[in-house]
C-alpha cells in the first residue's frame, strides 16, 4: 500500500481513500502549503507527494519552464506555480498573494543550494552570502511573513529542510554547513516562540538523497563528504522518502511534535 502511494505520489495522482478524503492518503484535502524549490528533487516530490494527498500547492522556484511541466502534470487548482528568488524580498508578498484567498496551512523552506564542498579558506564572501542568502535568510523572511495569519487563525505548519550537515562538522563545505546549522535554529527558535498559536515548525535532515544538487560536485561526494569521516555508507534516498517526512511534519499526523529536527536519513546520523 505503501509503495503504492509512493508510486501515485510520483506520478502526480490523487489518492483519495475508499471512505472517501480522509485517512492518511488524504491528509490535504481543504489545504493550501506554500512549497520552495518545487521544480526538482526533494521540494518537487513534497508538491506532488502533498497534491496526491488531495492538498493545494504554492509551488515556488526559479525556473518557470520546469515549474510548468510541474504544474501541467497535475489536475487543475491543485497547484499554483510562482517563479521567485527566494533571496528576493519583494518575492514575499508575491508567495503570499498566489495563495489567494485561501488560508496558508503550511510551508515547507525546501530551496536550498550548496557551497560545492568549499572548506573555509576556499570560501569567498559570494559565496558564503549566496548559500547564506538562500538556505537560510529565504526561510527566515517566508516564516516571518506566514507567521501573523497563521496566529490569526490559531494555526499552521512550518517544515525546513535540514541536513546531516546540520548535526556535524564534516558533511559538507563550512558555509553549507554553517547555513543548515542555522536553520536547526530558526526552527527551535520558532518552535518555542509560536507554540501558543498552535503553529508547529519542524526540520527534516536528510542523508544523501538522489537530486540535482550536487551536480557537478558528485564525484567528489564519496571522497570529501562520505569517505573521511563515515563507516556507514548511507543509502541514497529517493526524494520520494524524504518528501514522505516532511509531509508527515505537515500533518496533522504529528500534531504533537514540535521543535524537532528529524533525520531522515535511513539511519546514517546514528553512528
Ligand atoms: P535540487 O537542486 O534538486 O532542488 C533545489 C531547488 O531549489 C531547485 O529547483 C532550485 O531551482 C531551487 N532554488 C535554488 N535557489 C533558489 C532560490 N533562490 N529561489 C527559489 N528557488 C531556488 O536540490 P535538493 O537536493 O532537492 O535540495 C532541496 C533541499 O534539501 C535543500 O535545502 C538541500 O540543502 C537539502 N538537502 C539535500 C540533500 C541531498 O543529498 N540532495 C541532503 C540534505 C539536505
Amino acid at each position: 500500500e505503501v509503495d503504492e502511494l509512493v508510486r501515485a505520489a510520483n506520478d502526480g495522482e490523487l489518492v483519495v481513500d475508499e471512505d472517501g478524503a480522509t485517512g492518511s492518503a488524504a491528509r490535504f484535502v481543504n489545504k493550501t502549503v506554500i512549497v520552495t524549490g518545487a521544480a526538482s528533487g526533494i521540494g518537487r516530490a513534497t508538491t506532488q507527494r502533498i497534491i496526491a494527498e488531495g492538498g493545494r500547492v504554492i509551488a515556488v522556484d526559479l525556473f518557470a519552464e520546469r515549474l510548468s511541466e510541474l504544474s501541467a502534470a497535475h489536475p487543475e487548482g491543485s497547484i499554483v506555480t510562482v517563479r521567485a528568488d527566494v533571496t528576493d524580498p519583494q518575492s514575499v508578498q508575491e508567495i503570499v498573494t498566489a495563495a489567494g484567498e485561501a488560508p496558508i496551512d503550511g510551508l515547507a523552506n525546501v530551496a536550498g543550494i550548496t557551497d560545492g564542498h568549499r572548506p573555509l579558506h576556499e570560501t569567498s564572501d559570494e559565496i558564503w552570502q549566496k548559500v547564506m542568502a538562500v538556505n537560510v535568510d529565504g526561510p527566515f523572511r517566508l516564516t516571518r511573513a506566514l507567521i501573523p495569519l497563521m496566529r490569526g487563525r490559531k494555526g499552521g505548519a512550518v517544515v525546513n529542510v535540514a541536513s546531516e550537515a546540520s548535526m556535524r562538522g564534516n558533511a559538507a563545505g563550512t558555509a553549507y554547513t554553517v547555513s543548515k546549522h542555522a536553520i536547526v535554529g530558526l526552527t527551535r527558535s520558532a518552535a518555542f516562540l509560536y507554540a501558543p498559536d498552535n503553529i508547529r515548525i519542524n526540520a527534516v535532515a536528510p542523508g544523501p538523497v538522489a537530486t540535482g544538487i550536487e551536480g557537478a560536485f558528485a564525484s567528489e561526494f564519496s571522497e570529501r563528504r562520505i569517505g573521511p569521516f563515515m563507516r556507514m555508507i548511507p543509502p541514497v534516498a529517493d526524494p520520494a522518502a524524504i518528501a514522505a517526512s516532511i509531509a508527515w511534519l505537515l500533518s496533522d499526523d504529528s500534531s504533537n511534535v514540535n521543535g524537532v529536527v528529524l533525520p531522515s536519513d535511513g539511519g546514517w546520523s546514528v553512528q
